[in-house]
């Protein structure tokens, strides 16, 4: 099994610390110094059972006017063509404008749209259910998985999950 994952969401909510956990170092720092939505980090993750490309974008959650047509349609075929697409959000915080940006992109998406919720670490247990009742309802989510990007919590259910789906 193979294919391709693009991982989405707005700045700082841990998508480079997520392919930092699941790839190792190199990727997170050609990540940093990768700024537009052009160059895209891509690393692949070979399990036992699954070839996984994950590729980050950087840019996707700017609002239409600042990414110009010609990056949008760059984001919306990227998009279109991973066959899993993780939409990553800070559990900590509230759903802001990056995030409905995001989910008005994702309306209407083909390809399966997996609900990452990062920094679970952050909260209570208790918190996690009302925050996935916030969200479920938003997007017809493929799977909603909480994890830890950066204590690695639940990150290899994630990759199983994804693996699911491949
Ligand atoms: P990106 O902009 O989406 O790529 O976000 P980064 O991966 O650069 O992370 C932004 C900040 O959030 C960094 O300071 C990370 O250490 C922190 N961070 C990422 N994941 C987690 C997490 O699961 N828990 C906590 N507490 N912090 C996290
Ligand atoms: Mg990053």
């Amino acid at each position: 099994k193979s294919g391709f994952v693009a991982i989405i969401g707005r700045p700082n909510v841990g998508k480079s610390t997520f392919m930092n956990r699941v790839l190792g170092q190199k990727v997170a720092i050609m990540s940093d110094k990768a700024q537009t939505t052009r160059n895209k980090v891509q690393g692949v993750l070979t399990t036992d059972d699954a070839q996984i490309i994950f590729i980050d974008t950087p840019g996707i959650h700017k609002p239409k006017h600042v990414l110009g047509d010609y990056m949008m349609k760059v984001a919306k075929n990227t998009l279109r063509e991973v066959d899993a697409i993780l939409f990553m959000v800070n559990v900590e915080e509230s759903i802001g404008r990056g995030d409905e940006f995001i989910i008005e992109m994702l309306k209407n998406s083909k390809t399966p749209v997996f609900l990452v919720l990062n920094k679970i670490d952050l909260i209570h247990p208790d918190e996690l259910i009302s925050e996935i009742e916030k969200y479920k309802d938003l997007l017809p989510f493929a799977e909603i998985v909480p994890i830890s990007a950066l204590q690695g919590n639940n990150v290899e259910t994630l990759v199983n999950v994804i693996s699911g789906y491949l």
